[in-house]
C-alpha cells in the first residue's frame, strides 16, 4: 500500500543525517496520504543506514497498524494528535538536533534575530512545556502552542516541525536548526537585534508568495 508515500517517506530520513539532524535511530518522519487518511511513519530502533521503503509502517489516525512488520515510532501517537487537530498538515518530523535542542535545554524559544526564520516561520520559533514521551500530551501542548509557524521547541527535549507535505517538515526542521545554529553564535557576540514585527510581515509575506519559481 502507498508505495510511492513509503518511498517518499525512507528517502526523507536520510534528509536527516545528510543534515547531521539526528544520531543513531533518534528522530522520525512521517506523512499522511490526504486522500485515505493513513500515515506512513518510521519503524521504532531501525537504523537509518539500513532502512527500506518497506520497512516503513502505514497507520490510520487512531494508531492501528494498517500494514508494516515493524513496530511503529515511539512518537507515533504525537504525530497522530497533530495530523487528526491539524488537516492542513500532511507530514511532520521530529529530531533532537543539536542546536535547537540546546534552546530547548534551557527553555529558551528561538526569537526571529534574522531573515531567514522570518521567511521560513513568520516569527520566533516557540517553545512548549516539559512532557513525558510517546503520548498525546505532547501532541496537545504543540498544537497548543505552535500557532502559525512550522516548528516548535519542546522543553528538555527537541524539535518538532509540520509542513503540507512531509519534505515540507524536513525543509522546516532543516532551516530550524540553521536559525539556531546561527542565533547561538550571535549570542555569543552580543546582543542580537530582534527584527520588527512588520518586517518579519513583510519578509514572511514575499517568501511565501513571491520568492522562488512560482
Ligand atoms: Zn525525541
Amino acid at each position: 500500500m502507498l508505495d510511492e508515500l513509503r518511498r517518499q517517506v525512507c528517502s526523507l530520513h536520510m534528509e536527516l543525517t545528510r543534515y547531521n539532524l539526528v544520531v543513531w535511530t533518534m528522530g522520525n518522519v512521517s506523512a499522511r496520504d490526504p486522500q485515505s487518511n493513513l500515515v506512513v511513519i518510521k519503524p521504532s530502533g531501525v537504523r537509518y543506514e539500513s532502512m527500506k521503503p518497506a520497512d516503513m509502517v502505514i497507520v490510520d489516525l487512531d494508531g492501528n497498524v494498517v500494514e508494516g512488520a515493524y513496530k511503529y515510532s515511539s512518537d507515533t501517537l504525537t504525530h497522530l494528535y497533530i495530523y487528526r487537530h491539524r488537516p492542513d498538515v500532511n507530514g511532520v518530523v521530529h529530531t533532537h538536533s543539536t542546536f535547537a535542542t540546546a534552546f530547548a535545554a534551557v527553555g529558551k524559544p528561538i526569537p526571529c534575530f534574522l531573515t531567514g526564520m522570518a521567511d521560513e516561520f513568520g516569527g520566533e520559533i516557540p517553545l512548549g512545556g516539559f512532557c513525558l514521551i510517546g503520548g498525546i500530551e505532547i501532541g496537545k501542548v504543540i498544537i497548543e502552542r505552535i500557532g502559525a509557524s512550522k516548528a516548535i521547541l519542546m522543553q528538555n527535549h527537541g524539535l518538532f516541525t509540520i509542513g503540507k507535505t512531509g519534505e515540507e517538515a524536513v525543509k522546516a526542521a532543516v532551516m530550524a536548526e540553521d536559525a539556531a545554529r546561527t542565533s547561538f553564535y550571535a549570542l555569543q557576540l552580543g546582543t542580537p537585534i530582534l527584527i520588527e514585527p512588520q518586517n518579519i510581515a513583510r519578509l514572511y509575506e514575499r517568501y511565501t508568495n513571491v520568492y522562488g519559481q512560482q
